[in-house]
């Protein structure tokens, strides 16, 4: 552990940043990596042993139920504005609020001058 300030720089001589791989069987893994990822030298260097299989499938695991229950929490929360009547894609096309006063009602003889 004495010689951590050499791992702790890439080829580039950047100071390497802590990353968790969150993919694979290195899922759940840290390590450090090259500030520029894949443009700088891409290199990484593992700070944790790799994990038993089993680790890795529970984390893919949990990873996916995560996403599902995120997932679950975005279709709930559209079924309650709809039942709000509130939409977050619609453009408020609806609010009109133009800035000219043209919208006083039988005044448009006078609207442009010819
Ligand atoms: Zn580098």
């Amino acid at each position: 552990m004495s010689n951590e300030s050499d791992v702790n720089v890439c080829f580039c001589n950047k100071v390497m940043v802590e990353r968790m791989c969150w993919y694979g069987s290195n899922a759940g893994r840290r390590s450090l990596n090259c500030p520029d990822g894949s443009r700088g030298c891409g290199y990484i260097h593992w700070i944790e042993e790799p994990l038993e299989e089993r680790a890795a499938i529970i984390i893919e695991d949990l990873k996916k139920q995560m996403t599902r229950q995120a997932n679950q929490h975005v279709f709930e929360m559209e079924e309650l504005m709809h039942s709000f009547n509130i939409s977050i894609l619609t453009d408020s096309g609806d609010d009109d609020k133009d800035d000219d006063d043209d919208d006083d009602e039988g005044t448009d003889e006078d609207d442009h001058e010819d």
